[in-house]
């Protein structure tokens, strides 16, 4: 009877959690910019332009010329 031989994957399946806990720090912060810059331009926000006025003066503290 031929002896059977287990094979090992070479990279394990399992995820450490500061990894786990990064790449949830890295899709929170994107969704929140997203969230962000979806807000400055309007297409979240249904009072008013009160943040893309706060980023737009943040743009001229930073002498960001924008018109
Ligand atoms: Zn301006």
């Amino acid at each position: 009877m031929p002896k059977v031989q287990t094979v090992r994957p070479l990279h394990p399946t399992t995820v450490s959690p500061r990894v786990l806990g990064a790449a949830f720090g890295v899709v929170a912060t994107l969704l929140l910019l997203a969230y962000l810059v979806a807000f400055d331009q309007g297409a979240v926000s249904q009072s008013g332009m009160f943040l893309h006025e706060l980023m737009h003066d943040g743009r001229h503290l930073l002498g960001v010329p924008c018109h």
